[in-house]
This record gives C-alpha cells, structure tokens and sequence, in this order.
C-alpha cells in the first residue's frame, strides 16, 4: 500500500487534489462519482492507513444478481475521501468529482490479506450503500474485480443507480 504511483500521476500544483500525508480514520470507504472522460464511480475502501481504490464503470449496485466489473486503480491518500470539485483539463482524472456515498467499511477477516488473495468480504454502513458486499478477482487479471451485492436483508433486486445511462 503505497501513494507512489498516486502522486507521480498528479502535479499538486495544478490539481486541487490533496497530496496525502499519513493519517489514520480506521474504516471509512467512501464512492465519488466521477465524470471525467467517461462517467464511472470511483469505490475507496480504507486499508491499512490509504484508500484501496477500484474504478467501477455501472457503478455499485445493490442487486445481488448484478456483477459489476470494478477495475483496481492506484491507492489514494486518505484524505481523497473528502475530495469534490474539478479537477483542471489536462490533468489526470480531469473532470468533476462528486462524493455519492460514504460511511463505515468493516472487513470480514483481514483486508489486505483479501486484497492479496483476491477476495475480500465486507460490510458497508452508508447512506446507500447498506450491508455485506464482496470484490472478486477475475481469475488470471491482477486489475479486474468483480464488486458483488451480498444476499442479505438490504438487497434490492429492483435498486437502480440514480442518473445511470444520463451522464
Ligand atoms: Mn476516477
């Protein structure tokens, strides 16, 4: 878990973008919904003092039958989960970030351990975002995770993302 990549992407200069230093929040995640490019929903889960970082195109769902590719980005500072605004033209990521949803994220077991196996259960306690949820690895594919729904009493199998296919 390391900012390396995260800070040699980004002149601080010309991002408002926060640089990171160490900090430690203990069990946030946080989804910023990001229109750069193309629209995706950028999913922060906080590991070991930065935040473990997947791209996620449809976004999160709460239908368990719904499996969405979530792509693995570089880890974020930890105070990236209160970043909004825009980031500039010709930066990288340049477009507009919002926060969609944040609150508590609980491993089940040992997070980075599940990173580095490639599953990881956990549950979230956000505003939209309720109950147990998994990330899969795809066999073979160090980046692409699958972010699942878990089947439990916040499942909803007729939850729709707000503003999906609009923007
Ligand atoms: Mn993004």
């Amino acid at each position: 878990m390391s900012l390396e990549r995260y800070r040699q992407k980004r002149s601080f200069d010309r991002t408002p973008e926060p640089p990171g230093t160490k900090g430690a929040r203990r069990g946030i995640f946080v989804v910023q919904k990001h229109k750069a490019s193309r629209l995706h929903y950028d999913f922060r889960l906080e590991v070991e003092g930065v935040l473990v970082s997947w791209a996620v195109p449809k976004g999160p769902s709460m239908n368990p039958k719904e499996r969405h590719l979530a792509v693995q980005v570089e880890d974020h500072p930890l105070e990236y989960a209160d970043f909004e605004g825009e980031i500039p033209e010709g930066n990288y990521g340049a477009g507009t970030v919002e926060i969609w949803d944040r609150g508590f994220f609980l491993p089940r077991g040992n997070a980075k351990e599940g990173i580095i196996r490639g599953r990881l259960e956990f549950v979230l306690l956000g505003e939209k975002l309720k109950g147990g949820f998994a990330l899969i690895r795809l066999r073979d594919q160090t980046k692409n995770w699958l972010l699942i729904k878990m089947n439990d009493p916040y499942a909803d199998s007729i939850w729709r993302i707000e503003g999906q296919g609009e923007d």
